[in-house]
Formats: structure tokens, sequence, C-alpha cells
């Protein structure tokens, strides 16, 4: 099989004996390539807003040479560009503060309709330029479970919806009882994915449309943790999407979850 890495030791057995010794190396190797690819990527996303960066400040290093409207979109450019960095940092930690705590804290009751309304309340900021229609339905249901990554959980899938969305979409969020399970569900009437990146959306830095300069995309994380996150809630994403029509996220909490009234 072509697929399967070995790593093999020739040693002495005996006089005129020899041992041959293979190990299947695959998956060391697919672990080294991963983190390879990772530490690449981050390095690569930073980079790029601090050129920017970099290129403002040389231009700032003579303001008074720079015309008012020139220094007000210096400014602004700057800003944004801190933005992406805070947020890709943010992002980072927030994967990794993760990765740590492997532990289940489910001891802990979320309130999950009022964190929906804070995410309701984001969501309408959010939505100032796009003009979607949001259609909220929550259910009053309760379940175990860590506070701060079910928040990013329901903010990233509901931020995404907005932002892939075309102006004047219709996205429908949903937090209700499917049999004995919790489901939180976003659908929106957006461009789609094609079958091919649909299985790939969760892993780190993958994202459709790859130029990273790109107005649309952000760094490729949000789903990712999204996916490390509801593996914790022993759940898991998915996602179903038709090009030209739209997508719905969606993943259930398991019912030894669901706090029963
Ligand atoms: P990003 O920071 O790029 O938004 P995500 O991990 O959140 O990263 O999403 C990965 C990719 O999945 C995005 O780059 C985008 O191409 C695609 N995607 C996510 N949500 C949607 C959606 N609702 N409609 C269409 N494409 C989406």
């Amino acid at each position: 099989r072509e697929d399967i890495e070995l790593e093999v030791r020739i040693m002495p057995y005996s006089d005129d004996q020899y041992l041959l010794m293979a190990r299947d190396v695959t998956q060391l190797k697919q672990l080294e390539q991963m983190r390879k690819d990772f530490v690449a990527n981050v390095s690569h996303e930073l980079k790029t807003p601090l050129t920017v960066l970099q290129g403002y400040l040389e231009m700032l290093d003579e303001p008074a040479s720079m015309p008012p409207a020139m220094l007000t979109k210096a400014v602004s450019d700057m800003q944004g560009q801190s933005d992406r960095m805070r947020n890709l940092v943010d992002q980072l930690l927030s994967l990794s503060r993760m990765d740590v705590h492997r532990t289940d804290m489910f001891e802990r009751v979320v309130n999950v309709p009022s964190m929906l309304e804070t995410v309701k309340n984001d969501a309408e900021r959010l939505n100032q330029d796009k003009q979607h229609t949001l259609e909220f339905d929550i259910q009053p249901i309760q379940i175990h479970g860590v506070e701060d990554e079910l928040r990013s959980v329901f903010s990233n899938l509901v931020s995404n919806a907005i932002h892939y969305t075309q102006p004047n979409g219709v996205i429908r969020i949903t937090w209700k009882m499917v049999g004995q399970d919790a489901e939180f569900s976003v659908q929106d009437n957006g461009p789609g994915i094609p079958a091919e990146h649909v299985g790939r959306l969760t892993e780190r830095f993958y994202r459709v449309d790859k130029d990273r300069n790109s107005k649309k995309g952000g760094s490729g994380l949000g789903l990712a943790i999204v996916q490390q996150a509801l593996e914790h809630h022993h759940s898991r994403l998915q996602i179903d999407s038709v090009v030209g029509r739209g997508s719905r996220f969606y993943f259930r909490i398991s019912e030894e979850l669901v706090i029963k009234k």
C-alpha cells in the first residue's frame, strides 16, 4: 500500500541472521505534517496584517506630508488590521484553551435561551449592513455544559450565516427539542458550499475561498473552534448545503446533558 509509511531497521540477530524491524509511522508523520502546516498558517495569517501595518507606519514617519484624507484612511486601515490580528490571537487562544481543558466540566447549568438573547443582539448589530430577515425560534431548554464554549459555537454559526449570505437574505435560528435531544440550527439562503468542501470546513484554517486577502473570509478557524467545543459536549457539527440555495449548520445535544424540567 502506498499510503503507509514504514520506518525500517535491520539489526544483527545471530552470526548469520538479521532482524528486520518495521514500524508504521504513518500517523506520526501525518501529525508532524499537521503541526508544520499549523505553524505555517499562523505565520502567514499574522504576516499579512503586519505587512500592511508596517507599510503605513513607514508612511506615517512624516505625517505632515500626508493629505488629511490619506491620514484618516491610514488610521482606519491600521485599526482594521489590528482587529484582524486580535481576532486571530483570540481564536488561537480559545483553541488552545480547549486543547488543555479536556476534562468534563459539566456541573454548570447553561441557560441557553438567555445566552441566545445576547447572540441575537450581536447578530442584529452585525446585520445592519446586510438587512437580512433574522428569525429566531428559541425554546426554553437549558443544558449542562461550558458557557464560553457554547457561546462561541452559537455566535460563530450565526455570524457566518450573516456574513456569507448575500444582502436581504433570510436566516432562521432555532433551538428546540428533537425527540429526547436538543437541537440548535442555523439555516440561511446564502451561496451554499460545494460538496467537496463540506467535509473539510471544520479543519483549522480551511476556507472555501483560498485568497487570504479576500474581503469575504476570516481566518478559517471559526468552524474548527465550533467542532472542538461540540466534541467536548459529545456532539458534532452537521452541515447540509446546496450550492445556490443555502446552508444549514446544526447539531444535537444528547439527552444526558439536557436538563429535564
Ligand atoms: P472563516 O473565518 O473563514 O469564516 P470558518 O471556519 O468560520 O472560517 O468557515 C470556514 C469556511 O466555511 C468559510 O471560509 C466559508 O467559505 C465557509 N462558510 C462558513 N459558513 C458559511 C455559510 N453560512 N455559507 C457559506 N459558506 C460558509
